[in-house]
């Protein structure tokens, strides 16, 4: 029985799925218009442990979008879109910018072994979807004109607070931290449909009942978020910041369009901070996974920092906690490394490796609980009295969440061989893990050019010098 806390309902709810054989999840993805900064990336591997852990109990649905037309500067629709700001920076079109930004992203992703969504909607692909949307809240009655496009009356919808608790909104509803344009009637009422600016050609625009235009970003999300799950999703999930505005109008839209309730369980990861202040892709300020690879990080370090903070606290990234996420990875890997020597990779079940295996579960079954989750990793491979094919056993669970590379061959690292030939065993291992025996032949071959020959030994890949 897993238990999470729920934005909607401010506390730990037991998780109840309406359908046990299909469990839905949506996930708000990447805005493509610029690299994913490692502060995004956090939230995607909240959201991987999420569905490594759901998986444990259910077969899993998991949507994700991208983001690639619609999302202005600012959340709260003014602005230009990103999309095409991106396209200006770059001298490039939009539609090469959201592919050059997506293919990145999915990189990014894979590297810290966060699992591929089941169903992947780009906004671009759904446009029909979301104009047959804003024209159901149209006929309902839920919109209104203005000179630069079709809004959404906040004010007709009851239950607008949802998320945020009421006393949030009636901030807004006073306007005191909102600029609004003279023909927005509430501060809180967002744009479902744009019209394409008079003065300017738009690159990426589609006709639609009301003019040309495109979509507003929230309205993305519901349409498709539907459309591959239907009207109820057990869960929904995305960084902190999308609580007061964008998962706020989400719930807006697809209530009053459907009339049942939208999303069971929401779900929402805490930011990454500078120590400086917020990691923004918009400010300029942000660190990508690419400049911790050029300064020599294993991106599994990244993930193990993630770890050991729990997904509803704020995070600070320096480069000290990341040099100690580094080192501890390390270590971990070699107390795995020798488990796995002294059993020559044998796993035995028995009622102890049981008990640590539900230990585990429990811990992520309790809202996410990572840290504790890595803390009895920890326990379990230094307990002395478990042996050693149960901590195998346990290893098996264990990585199969926290995906550390901890059940990897790691080659021991001989300092005296020259880095080429160290290189080439770790991507032999690598190969020999994924039992492409071509490659790794061929890779014996290229070390034995190097002047090394290699044999396989229960340890391990041994050399010495031709
Ligand atoms: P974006 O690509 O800006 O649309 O954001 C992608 C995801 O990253 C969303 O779920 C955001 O809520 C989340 N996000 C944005 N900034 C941060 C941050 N500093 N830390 C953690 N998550 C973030
Ligand atoms: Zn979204």
């Amino acid at each position: 029985m897993m238990y999470l806390y729920n934005t909607a309902t401010h506390q730990k709810d037991k998780f109840i799925p309406q359908d046990i054989k299909r469990v839905t999840m949506y996930c708000c993805g990447p805005t493509v218009y610029n690299f994913a900064h490692i502060g995004n990336l956090r939230t995607y591997i909240f959201e991987d442990i999420l569905s490594r852990t759901l998986r444990l109990y259910y077969p899993l649905v998991h949507v994700m979008n991208v983001t690639d037309v619609g999302h202005l500067v600012s959340d709260a629709d003014d602005g230009e879109d990103k999309m095409e700001l991106g396209a200006a920076r770059e001298g490039k079109s939009a539609w090469d910018i959201a592919k050059f930004y997506e293919e990145k992203f999915w990189q990014d992703y894979d590297t810290l072994h966060c699992t591929r969504p089941n169903i992947v909607s780009r906004a671009t692909e759904h446009i029909a979807q979301m104009i047959a949307l804003v024209k159901t809240l149209e006929d309902k009655g839920y919109t209104y004109r203005t000179s630069d496009g079709i809004y959404y009356d906040t004010s007709k919808f009851a239950r607008y607070d949802t998320l945020v608790g009421h006393a949030r909104i009636s901030g807004l509803q006073g306007g005191a931290r909102v600029e609004m344009s003279d023909e927005k009637r509430h501060p809180t009422d967002f744009a479902l449909w744009k019209f394409s600016p008079k003065d300017k050609k738009r690159q990426m625009e589609w006709n639609s009942p009301w003019g040309i235009g495109f979509p507003g970003w929230h309205i993305e999300c519901s349409a498709m978020a539907m459309q591959y799950l239907g009207n109820t999703l057990d869960i929904h999930c995305g960084g902190i910041d999308h609580v007061t505005i964008h998962h706020t109008n989400e719930i807006a839209q697809s209530e009053a369009a459907t009339g049942q309730k939208y999303v069971n369980y929401w779900l929402h990861g805490e930011f990454l901070i500078l120590r400086s202040g917020k990691m923004s892709k918009s400010g300029g300020t942000f660190v990508t996974l690419d400049v911790l690879k050029q300064k020599g990080y294993d991106p599994l370090a990244y993930r193990y920092l993630c770890l050991s903070a729990h997904y509803r606290t704020q995070l600070e990234f320096s480069y000290e906690s990341l040099d100690s996420a580094a080192k501890s990875l390390k270590n971990l890997r070699a107390l795995a490394e020798q488990i796995a020597q002294e059993t020559s990779r044998t796993a035995t079940e028995t009622a102890n490796s049981r008990l640590w295996k539900d230990k585990f579960i429990a811990a992520l079954s309790d809202d996410l609980n990572a840290p504790k989750a890595l803390a009895l990793t920890w326990e379990v491979l230094r307990n002395g009295e478990l042996t050693a094919a149960e901590k195998w056993d346990f290893l098996q669970l264990a990585d199969s969440i926290l995906s550390l590379d901890l059940l990897k061959e790691h080659t021991p690292v001989q300092t005296e061989l020259p880095p080429q030939v160290q290189d080439l065993l770790s991507k032999r291992a690598a190969a020999r893990q994924a039992k492409d025996w071509k490659k790794s032949d061929e890779l014996r071959d290229a070390i034995a050019q190097a002047g090394y020959i290699v044999k396989d030994t229960p340890q391990g890949q041994q050399t010495e010098k031709k």
